[in-house]
């Protein structure tokens, strides 16, 4: 029956190389963390991915399990810019809207990450999003003109929020807010938050396998582990990071591919020139670790966007925020470079193991016996409880 696996992805005893675990996944829990305890995995595909939400057996509650979803159900509809109905799409049209606290919240921390990334996580590329979105459509790329013109409503210092009010505005027509690179890591905050206040005290939850709320450790003493993928190869890992409780996000510029004209183009926009950050930048992928999923995920974009120098003293000047980038030497090969509060504390079935330094010591989670771990020998793919029935669409936010 889908979600109710005892195990989610164990690689127990005599572990299967990580590699095998990763495919179609940006990071990915690699779960040994899960122990012999069993534990449930739920998915419903929401936001455009799958969200995927894993609790013991012990604390399980499909209620609790189910408000998750529908926190997460709810937030789809005040941010998609995918439905006309949406506050963020409401807003776009009229230029000012009376909006609800969720969106007013992540509004706010959305011009913090803005202010605090230069720009280069910028959430008012709605207008030059839009554009790129549509040259997929037609198979051809937007106008120089029209591209500047997108390009330059897309100044985040003039979005107008007003909190007492509760009331979102833009001076000029055409501007438009695009939760797109923090919407998923807001996401998983709100879920994993719903989850506590219904007492669950440890769980995992991931959307589109790129953020994720850490909540808890798997035991006294233990840590998460994710893989994060090679740049080459979607069967293998990279490296593996081993955390404790938080967030973390992974972005890649080829994390959703775009076919335009018979080139590739990326999903992540450089707001200095409203085109795509190049397919083939050096920083392949930058994974962040940092107190909640909502900072990692704009945090991790802004990575893509930004010189890996520069990106990397940004994150040295942030408390509890780390950030693990890797980059594409010219023959191809993977370079990891992680800033100053990771380290690498040997290796796992042969791949950098790297833990930030609060948690040196840290163990596995894993159990080292027991049927669970054995029956967890497969990678889960449970199918996702849709909301439409339907499985999600193979291509969306997947490798
Ligand atoms: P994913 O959603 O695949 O995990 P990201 O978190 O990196 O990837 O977000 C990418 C999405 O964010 C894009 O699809 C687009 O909607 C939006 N976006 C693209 N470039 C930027 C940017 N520089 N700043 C803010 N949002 C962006
Ligand atoms: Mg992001």
């Amino acid at each position: 029956m889908a979600g109710t696996r005892s195990t989610l992805r164990t690689v127990g005893p005599g572990r299967k190389p990580a590699a095998l675990l990763l495919a179609g996944a940006l990071s990915l829990i690699l779960a040994d963390a899960l122990g012999a305890q069993g534990f449930r995995t739920r998915m419903r595909f929401q936001m455009g991915s799958l969200t995927e939400i894993t609790v013991p057996d012990g604390q399980y509650s499909a209620q609790s399990v189910s408000r998750a979803f529908d926190v997460v159900d709810r937030l789809d509809r005040l941010l998609s810019t995918y439905k006309a109905d949406s506050e963020v799409s409401r807003l776009a049209a009229l230029g000012k809207l009376r909006v609800s606290p969720e969106t007013m919240e992540i509004a706010e921390a959305s011009l913090r990450l803005a202010r605090l990334t230069g720009g280069a996580f910028n959430p008012m590329l709605g207008p030059v999003i839009a554009l790129w979105r549509q040259a997929e459509e037609l198979g051809r790329l937007p106008s120089p003109e029209a591209l500047e013109a997108a390009r330059t409503l897309a100044d985040f210092e003039r979005v107008e929020l007003d909190r007492a009010a509760g009331t979102i505005a833009f001076p000029v027509r055409g501007m438009g807010l695009n939760f797109g690179a923090i919407g998923k890591g807001f996401a998983v905050d709100k879920a994993a938050a719903s989850l506590q206040r219904d007492g669950i005290r440890m769980a995992l939850v991931t959307s589109g396998t790129s953020s994720h709320r850490l909540i808890g450790r798997p035991r006294d003493g233990a840590c998460w582990e994710l893989g994060i993928r090679h740049p080459g190869d979607a069967e293998r890992a990279v490296t593996v990071l081993r955390l404790g409780p938080g967030g973390l996000a992974t972005s890649a510029q080829s994390g959703r591919p775009r076919e335009i004209g018979g080139r590739i183009y990326g999903h992540i926009v450089d707001p200095r020139t409203g085109r795509p950050a190049e397919p083939r930048s050096p920083v392949w992928s930058a994974s962040v670790p940092a107190p909640t999923a909502t900072d990692a995920d704009a945090l991790a974009t802004a990575l893509i966007v930004m010189e890996a120098a520069d990106g990397m003293a940004l994150v040295e000047s942030l408390p509890r925020v780390e950030a693990l980038l890797v980059r594409r030497n010219p023959d191809g090969s993977p370079r990891l470079v992680w800033s100053s509060g990771l380290t690498q504390q040997g290796t796992l079935d042969g791949l950098p193991l790297i833990v930030p330094v609060t948690e040196i010591g840290c163990m596995d989670g894993g159990a080292s016996s027991g049927p669970a771990a054995a029956a967890g020998e497969q990678p889960l793919r449970a199918q996702p409880e849709t909301q439409t029935g339907r499985p999600p669409p193979p291509a969306l936010n997947r490798w």
